[in-house]
Order: structure tokens, then C-alpha cells, then sequence
């Protein structure tokens, strides 16, 4: 259950935020839950503090440059979301792609450079409302995959990648993808993921993004080959994201 917090929260209300979701699902986080937050840079460590040592929780970083260190101003390392205490990156949020113009090869740098440094990757995939009409959902998701994923190891250990499908047109709109399609774009997912991890296939997690709010989270988290959420705006307050994790 991931939440991404975007450019919200100072820390101060990062730790407010997470304190009240600690309050909410202390010692009823099921066994087979985790939890993760993938928060501002400057309020990693304000979660950190506060979650940090709870064993159903990983922090995440929203974005990485893929190099170790250097002149790239405004950018942020692997080394450096590691020792905020992140283990995990997002890579390829659909914000990246369309606001910031991130090509489906420089995702791919990111994954791979990420998971060479330690980093776990939650690769995020997704077409926009045109590609839809135009009946090309598959093309896109198999391209994203195909170049998001060309680096990574056939030995993978399959908890060290995620995928999170998104439609871009799902993402903060309030309109929820419905259940035949998600079921039909995580199935050629995982068909995909068979293609190029064909031992480990079954154990990568791939998660359903865009308007998951806690009266719909129930419903999307039973479909097929759905195994979590990831959750922007309906994360942001504690209340409403621990009844997502609890849903
Ligand atoms: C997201 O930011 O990845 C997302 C899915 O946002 P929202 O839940 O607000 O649609």
C-alpha cells in the first residue's frame, strides 16, 4: 500500500502525517500489508523518525538522477535518498514523464542505476487518454516496460522491482479506471514481466494508481493481479490513507 506524496507536506506536516497514520494502524497492519511512502526529499527524514522502525514500512524517494554524485544541480543520488533512509525510488511517474518530459530511456537509467545501488524500483507505467482512444493502451505500457526494464538483471530478486500501472487520465481526476480495465492492463503486465523474468514473474508486485480513495480500495486490491495500491491525493491525510491500508 504506497503512497506518494508529491510536492506536499513541509516536514513538520510530514510528521504530523505520519504520526496520525502510525496512531491509526499500529499493531493491525496485517502480515502479508506493507506499508511505503514515497515523500518530498526534504521530508524523508520527518518520516523516517516516526515510521522508520515499524517492519511493515518502506520509505521511497519520488525521483533519483542516475549518477553517483556530480554537477547536477538540483538533482538527487541514490547514496543520498539511502541515507535519509529510503529503499525504495519511484521511477517514470507519469508527472515525470509529461511535466517534466522523461523519455521511456532515461527511466530505464534510472531503474537500472537505482537497483545497482541498492535502491529497490517501483517503475510507474501508463498511457494518457489519447493513447487509450486511439487503442494503443498495450503498445505504450509494452514499450514503458520494454525500455524501463532492459537493464535489469534476468535474476532479479523479484522484491526489488514494482511496477505500478497508471493511467495517466485516472491520476488526481477523481475518475477511477474500472475493474475490467485494470484487470485487462495487469494482465499484460504480468504476461509482459513473464516475457523477461520468466522464473520470477509471479512474485513481482504490481500495483493499481490513480484515484484510489478508501471506498474503492477494497474492490481494486481483490482484482486479479493487482497486489497493492499506489495513492497520491487520498494519501496525503493520515486518516484516509490508513483506512486504505486497512481496506
Ligand atoms: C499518483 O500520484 O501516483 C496517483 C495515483 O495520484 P491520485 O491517487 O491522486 O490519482
Amino acid at each position: 500500500m504506497a503512497a506518494n506524496w508529491k510536492m506536499f507536506k513541509t516536514r513538520s506536516e510530514a510528521e504530523k502525517t505520519a504520526q496520525t497514520l502510525l496512531s491509526k494502524i499500529e499493531g493491525k497492519v496485517p502480515a502479508d500489508r506493507e506499508v511505503l511512502i514515497a515523500a518530498p526529499f526534504t521530508a524523508l527524514s520527518s518520516v523516517d523518525s516516526v515510521l522508520g522502525s515499524q517492519d511493515w514500512f518502506h520509505l521511497s524517494g519520488e525521483n533519483m538522477y542516475p549518477a553517483k554524485e556530480g554537477a547536477f544541480t538540483g538533482e538527487i543520488s541514490a547514496d543520498m535518498l539511502k541515507d535519509c533512509g529510503c529503499g525504495f525510488c519511484l521511477a517514470g511517474h507519469s508527472e515525470r514523464r509529461h511535466i517534466m518530459g522523461e523519455s521511456d530511456e532515461f527511466v530505464g537509467e534510472k531503474v537500472t542505476f537505482g537497483l545497482a545501488n541498492d535502491l529497490s524500483m517501483i517503475l510507474c507505467v501508463g498511457e494518457t487518454i489519447e493513447e487509450r482512444k486511439a487503442g494503443n493502451v498495450q503498445q505504450v505500457i509494452d514499450t514503458q516496460l520494454e525500455k524501463g526494464l532492459a537493464g535489469v538483471e534476468a535474476d532479479i530478486v523479484p522484491d526489488r522491482i514494482v511496477i505500478a500501472y497508471e493511467p495517466v487520465w485516472a491520476i488526481g481526476t477523481g475518475e477511477v479506471a474500472g475493474p475490467e480495465e485494470i484487470k485487462e492492463a495487469h494482465l499484460f503486465v504480468r504476461k509482459k514481466l513473464e516475457n523477461i523474468f520468466p522464473d520470477k514473474f509471479n512474485d513481482i508486485k504490481i500495483l493499481y494508481g490513480g484515484s484510489v480513495k478508501p471506498g474503492n480500495c477494497a474492490e481494486i486490491i481483490a482484482l486479479d493481479n493487482v497486489d497493492g495500491v499506489l495513492v497520491g491525493g487520498a494519501s496525503l491525510d493520515g486518516e484516509s490513507f490508513s483506512q486504505i491500508v486497512l481496506a
